[in-house]
């Protein structure tokens, strides 16, 4: 169809996520006919390096013929069958491949197609566990300042972004929310812990759980903190007999270098959330993996009732979990994760480059994951107004690379497939786009 002719109908009948239709209707929209490798084909055949993994999800590049392959060959068998009352051999083989994986103990795996709803099964499995064995105190959950968890109510109950968040509070049961750093280490990081275990000392008998992102809040800002810091109030949270939710939504699969972002703080937790890299970014799929622990308490006489009453209509769809079970042996066929490492190290020194920028404040980066925050010379953050961030990724792209930023802080997260080249070229560009946006100081 004629590129112009699709544009109208999208600005005619789209509601995009997140986004102030105003704006949106000012500019040609950029519509993705096809991709390949770590790049992305408009519908004028312009080529675009996808540096956030088509929203952070992308493991092995788009179009991987194995992946492709896995896909078909289910097709030919059957694109949808239920696990209500039903079983099939992709999702029985993705659960033990996730299970001989996931940090030790996760041993039980329940599907739900996206991050949020992984969020939400786990948060109702972390109240049930408690209620089924008696304890009918523990009601309420913890969370990180600043944490994201997704966008339904029960995983914006623990979100703690104001802007996010805040509008739907009315709607929201209401957490404890424990404060966390910017980055890691230092004075911040101590005065948050000492806090933090504060909280939890007070309030940790009516926690039926502490929900996380391990290592790196993503849609904070990629903010930062270290494995010592969690693992003290991990550790607290344990001993007060508050379940562990680990979110490894965005942190999961390779993003940080190991697998699971959990393995790097040395805390496996009782629950695991899953989704974007699990199907290689493939295909809406989400789990939770659970222990036996919690498991258990769930099992009882069929007229007992306490099993968990959750279950989405595509859950476990049999196309999803056949390609990401094919992602996850190509995570050990091409040792994806060494890859990662020599990756981190590129764009480490790129990124160096990038610092010397009079209007980059700070960079965090960790992994594949890096967050680039903008701010005037003299540290004066920029006024909101200006949409600053926005500008700069709109820049990015006559150069060749689609980015999107957290407000001013501009986020790469590209494909683990990305060759080293290519990691220079998508900072060089980030330089190029910040000077066309905001020149010279
Ligand atoms: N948790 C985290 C840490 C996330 O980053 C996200 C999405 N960015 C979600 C949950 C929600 O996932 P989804 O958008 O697939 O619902």
């Amino acid at each position: 169809m004629d590129p112009a002719a699709l544009a109208a109908l999208d600005h005619a009948h789209l509601w995009h996520p997140f986004t102030q239709h105003r704006e949106w209707f000012a500019t040609e929209p950029l519509v993705i006919a096809r991709a390949e490798g770590n790049w992305l084909v408009d519908v004028h055949g312009r080529r675009y390096l996808d540096g956030v993994s088509s929203l952070w999800t992308t493991v092995h590049g788009h179009r991987h013929p194995d992946l492709d392959r896995a896909l078909l060959d289910q097709l030919g068998r059957v694109a949808h069958s239920t696990l209500l009352g039903l079983s099939h051999p992709p999702a029985i083989l993705l659960a033990a491949a996730l299970v001989q994986r996931a940090p030790a103990g996760l041993q039980r795996v329940f599907y739900s197609d996206d991050g949020s709803t992984a969020v939400e099964v786990a948060l109702k499995m972390a109240f049930q566990y408690h209620h089924n064995r008696g304890d009918r105190a523990r009601t309420r959950f913890a969370c990180l300042r600043d944490a994201y968890h997704g966008d339904t109510l029960g995983s914006v109950s623990v979100g703690a972004i104001d802007l996010f968040h805040s509008l739907y509070r009315p709607l929201l049961f209401d957490a404890l929310v424990l404060p966390a750093p910017t980055d890691a280490g230092g004075p911040e990081e101590e005065r948050c812990l000492a806090e933090g275990l504060a909280l939890l000392a007070r309030h940790g008998d009516t926690l039926a759980g502490l929900v996380y992102e391990p290592l790196v809040q993503g849609a904070a800002g990629m903010k930062h903190h270290s494995a010592a810091f969690l693992q003290r109030l991990l550790g607290e949270a344990r001993r007060r007999g508050v379940l562990l939710v680990a979110d490894e939504v965005a942190v999961g699969f390779g993003r940080l270098g190991t697998l699971f972002a959990s393995e790097q703080v040395g805390v496996a937790p009782d629950l695991l959330c899953v989704a974007k890299g699990l199907s290689g970014g493939y295909l809406p799929l989400a789990a939770t993996l659970a222990t036996e622990e919690v498991f258990s308490a769930f099992l009882g006489d069929p007229g007992s009732h306490v099993q968990l009453f959750h279950g989405h209509t595509f859950t476990g769809n049999p196309l999803a979990c056949a390609v990401a079970l094919e992602s996850l042996a190509l995570f050990d066929r091409d040792r994806v994760l060494d890859r990662v490492r020599v990756l981190e190290e590129v764009l480490r020194d790129a990124l160096a480059g990038l610092a010397t920028s009079p209007w980059v404040h700070a960079i965090r980066h960790r992994g594949v994951m890096v967050g680039i925050d903008l701010r005037a010379p003299d540290g004066t953050p920029l006024p909101a107004a200006d949409r600053t961030g926005h500008r700069v990724c709109l820049a990015a792209r006559p150069l060749g690379v689609v980015i999107r930023p957290l407000g001013d802080t501009l986020v790469l997260n590209p494909p683990l497939s990305l060759e080293p080249a290519e990691a220079r070229l998508l900072v060089d560009v980030v330089g190029r786009a910040i000077s066309a946006v905001l020149g010279a100081p």
